[in-house]
């Protein structure tokens, strides 16, 4: 019985390290596929187009807005984030667990179109934290890490719209979390009404005496 393909996003505070917590998971479970974003940010350095994002022009992205190819899309700190459509829907479609590392606004798009998706929030135990990652990373300059945790006491607003929270004190046991709480969303009776009704039919026939 091939199981329904779950939408995850996952959403959490700039430097909260979800980017080393997904890498970690896709690692350990082959049952979950990444979806792979659209921005208009630069490439840090390491990163590589069609791996960790689709690096567009604003024009280009644009134009995926207008022909409709993205899920959902918002506005991060000056530069455009998207979900590509179709990677989604083939993926899911073939069972398996398409996570969205995407920020609250997409998040909330996301709940809207697809009502079954499980949402969770990533976050460190205190702002200290998140602060010396941002600096420690390097990769952004002061001001931009200023708009980042400006950013986040915005986002920590609407905490209370995602399903769970994940706090990332210790990757290993994070990773573990997340997982869990997706493998009980699969237990939802909702995702094994085929078992069900397959149980109800013998039961059925056992009752009738056959
Ligand atoms: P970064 O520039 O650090 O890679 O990402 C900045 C923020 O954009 C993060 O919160 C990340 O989760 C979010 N983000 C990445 N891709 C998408 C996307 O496709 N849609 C939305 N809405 N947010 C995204």
């Amino acid at each position: 019985m091939a199981r329904q393909g779950i939408l995850i996003v996952v959403s959490g505070f700039s430097g909260a390290g979800k980017g080393t917590i997904m890498r970690e998971l896709l690692k350990r479970y082959e049952q979950y596929a990444l979806s792979v974003s659209a921005t208009t940010r630069a490439p840090r350095e390491g990163e590589e187009e069609g791996k960790d994002y689709f690096f567009k022009t604003r024009e280009a992205f644009e134009r995926m807005i207008a022909d409709d190819e993205l899920v959902e899309y918002a506005c991060y700190v000056n530069h455009y984030y998207g979900t590509p459509r179709a990677y989604v829907e083939e993926t899911l479609s073939r069972g398996r667990d398409v996570i969205l590392e995407i920020e609250i606004q997409g998040a909330r798009k996301i709940r809207k179109q697809f009502p079954e998706a499980v949402l969770l929030f990533v976050t460190t135990r205190d702002a200290q934290v998140l602060k010396e990652r941002l600096t420690k990373r390097g990769t952004e300059s002061p001001e931009v890490i200023g708009q980042r945790l400006k950013r986040a006491a915005q986002e920590s607003e609407g905490i209370e719209e995602y399903d769970y929270l994940v706090v990332n004190d210790e990757l290993e046991v994070c990773v573990e979390e997340i997982h869990a709480i997706i493998e009980s969303e699969h237990r939802r009776i909702r995702y094994n009404m085929e078992l069900v009704n397959k149980v109800r039919e013998e039961l059925k026939r056992f009752s009738e005496g056959e």
